[in-house]
């Protein structure tokens, strides 16, 4: 669908449900890929970098590796998350600092150490994961969709401050997807995933929750020189089921 040709690209979260997506359609359209998850073992690619993103310094050095390993680095993902449910009351501090640590600082440490490398090669293109949830809260996770709130504002500031050295920094906010993270979500509530996979797709006008690749495909869009005049924005992806 677009042209990806002799670029190069990280993605975290490869090695989750809307990453893979993202890893498969990025290289399937010609780009050379680095793929960063706690395990990469498996996952075709042009590079493995594999850590832990609650590593500061594994964050802060995984954007150079990239460039190292792929011989530039033009397109960051920041894909990876992790979700905790319940109110601010039931939060523990591991909770809190995962949640924050994973969602908000990564993302916030990739994008301070991508933004130079790709300044010196003339730009780039960064794309972040918030949520609909990080427009207009639900209910029960609290500390999720405040991480999410937090990237999605740092998107706006970095999408206007550094959009004068050619680098474009949006987000992506998908509602629902059918991913492991929402499958093992029903999962440890005691529900059957696909049963509740399907009621859930009921609620959204579309007729269906969100696969992986609904995501993905907005992903590269942003990505690619399709979104050029595209800066600091935050996109929804919900199939008509906005959160209110
Ligand atoms: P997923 O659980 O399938 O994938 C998340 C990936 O992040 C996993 O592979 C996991 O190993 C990785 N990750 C988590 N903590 C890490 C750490 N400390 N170090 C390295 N890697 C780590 O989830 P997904 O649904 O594919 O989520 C991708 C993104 O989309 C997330 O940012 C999520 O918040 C966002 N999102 C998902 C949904 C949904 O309904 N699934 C909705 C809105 C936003």
């Amino acid at each position: 669908m677009m042209e990806f040709k002799g670029k190069t690209a990280l993605v975290t979260g490869a090695a989750g449900g809307i990453g893979a997506s993202i890893v498969e359609r990025l290289r399937s359209a010609g780009a050379r890929v680095a793929v960063a998850d706690r395990d990469v073992g498996g996952i075709e690619a042009e590079a493995h970098l594999a850590g832990d993103l609650m590593d500061a310094a594994y964050s802060d050095a995984l954007p150079q590796m990239a460039a190292v390993a792929l011989g530039g680095l033009d397109i960051v993902i920041n894909n990876a998350g992790v979700i905790t449910r319940g109110p601010v009351t039931d939060t523990s501090d591991a909770d809190w600092d995962m949640s924050l640590g994973v969602n908000v600082e990564a993302p916030f440490r990739i994008c301070r150490a991508a933004i130079p490398i790709m300044a010196r090669s003339g730009g780039g293109a960064i794309v972040n994961t918030a949520s609909c949830w990080g427009l207009r809260p639900g209910p029960n996770h609290a500390i999720y969709c405040m991480t999410k709130a937090a990237i999605a504002s740092l998107t706006q500031c970095m999408g206007m401050d550094h959009a004068h050295q050619g680098i474009r920094i949006n987000a992506v906010c998908p509602n629902e997807v059918n991913t492991p993270m929402l499958r093992t979500g029903f999962a440890r509530r005691g529900f059957d995933p696909d049963s509740a996979v399907a009621e859930l797709g009921k609620t959204v006008p579309l007729g269906r929750i969100a696969e992986p690749e609904d995501i993905a495909d907005v992903v590269l869009f942003l990505a690619s020189d399709a979104a050029r005049y595209i800066c600091g924005a935050l996109i929804e992806v919900n199939g008509g089921k906005p959160v209110s």
